[in-house]
């Protein structure tokens, strides 16, 4: 079932580097520990930024 085996190749979201969808990019599809963690605490960070943001009550 050679067939079967396909070659999937994206771009890390993060940093643009080319990787493969394989087992050789755990992360994917971030290339690195790094980028998954960074693009978490951005969405984390700026999810943050809208809940804490206390609107202006007038009553
Ligand atoms: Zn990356």
């Amino acid at each position: 079932m050679a067939a079967s085996k396909r070659l999937i190749r994206l771009k890390c979201p993060q940093c643009g580097t080319p990787i493969e969808w394989n087992d050789n990019f755990p992360f994917r599809p971030f290339c690195s520990e790094r980028c998954k963690n960074h693009d978490l605490g951005a969405w984390a960070e700026e999810r943050y930024a809208i809940g804490d943001r206390e609107p202006e009550l007038d009553e």
